[in-house]
């Protein structure tokens, strides 16, 4: 059998082509190429390499969408944090031990106050006040700390997610020539 010299139009890798062939497939990159001759030149034309770079562009596209998904889900995440009177204006929020720190604290305050007044009213009545303050918003934030320490699971394991999906898109990806 005849055989022709001539390269893949993909990789650039030399060919041997039988000189009926009207088809061949690279042995480098795998691509699968129509045989052209033009007068005596013969040259190879890529058909597979098509339907790879529209799978390409497929999960490209899946990538874009889901790190737009990542990026609305951190944003609403970010919103959502700001409705729970837990959060405070640089951004932390009060954990649940801090508020059941607020209570013990201003309900021991207030006990003193109560053992005092016993005693030594003028001095009892003062301490009791101060005592409230942080009795109450220990009480007011502990179920609020709580319920944000649940949301903010959720919203981990929801973010972990879409990251892992990214990840996989773009580990499909590698393998692609570039
Ligand atoms: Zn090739």
């Amino acid at each position: 059998m005849k055989i022709i010299s001539s390269h893949c139009d993909n990789c650039g890798a030399p060919l041997e082509i039988p000189v009926r062939a009207r088809r061949v497939t690279c042995l480098f990159c795998e691509s699968v190429l129509d045989v052209i001759r033009t007068d005596s030149v013969v040259t190879t034309q890529v058909i597979e390499e098509l339907r790879s770079r529209i799978e390409k562009t497929e999960r490209d596209l899946q990538s874009i969408e889901v790190r737009e998904q990542l990026r609305r889900y951190d944003e609403s995440w970010a919103q959502y944090r700001r409705t729970f009177r837990a959060h405070k204006s640089e951004g932390r929020v009060t954990t649940k031990g801090e508020a059941e720190g607020m209570i013990l604290f201003g309900g021991a305050i207030m006990i003193l106050g109560v053992l005092v007044f016993a005693f030594v009213p003028p001095v009892g009545a003062p301490l009791l006040a101060l005592g409230i303050a942080p009795l109450l918003v220990g009480l007011i934030l502990r179920p609020d700390a709580i319920r944000y320490q649940r949301a903010r699971g959720k919203f981990v394991m929801g973010r972990r997610r879409l990251s892992e999906k990214l990840k996989e898109l773009r580990e499909d990806a590698a393998p692609e020539r570039s």
